[in-house]
């Protein structure tokens, strides 16, 4: 049954459109400074995806931003959404941005990372397992 669910998302503008074509890895709330940065908001709710499994329409208008060496972050060149980002230590794994899923989110995101970096502003309230 959940085989047949699918993750489908866009960016702000919908020129990128893209499928999961297989199963989402574990949702995570990412607090990292970079990740707050490239979202422009508290945090980034992020999950891995098999690089085989994520086909994406509208490739032409990506750019990518390489935040450290090695790490991409890779977005909507005309309306500025992050999509997924990638690293060439782990290149069959892409981490998508969950907030561009236009399909519901199938499981919870699980967990807080890089909680150290989190904005003073924002409180954690509820109950996941927290990693500095
Ligand atoms: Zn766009
Ligand atoms: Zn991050």
């Amino acid at each position: 049954m959940t085989e047949t669910l699918m993750h489908k998302g866009s960016c702000l503008c919908g020129t990128v459109k893209y499928e999961v074509r297989g199963k989402l890895g574990a949702a995570i709330y990412c607090h990292c400074s970079r990740c707050r940065k490239a979202t422009a908001t508290a945090f980034a709710t992020n999950a891995a995806v098999a690089a085989s499994d994520f086909v994406i329409e509208g490739e032409s208008a990506l750019k990518t931003f390489d935040s450290s060496p090695g790490v991409h972050r890779i977005f909507c060149s005309n309306c500025g959404s992050p999509v997924i980002s990638s690293r060439d230590a782990m290149p069959d794994v892409v981490r998508l941005r969950l907030g561009t899923l236009d399909t519901p989110l199938l499981a919870p995101p699980t967990a807080h990372y890089f909680v150290t970096s989190k904005a003073v502003w924002y409180e954690i309230h509820d109950d996941l397992p927290q990693f500095a």
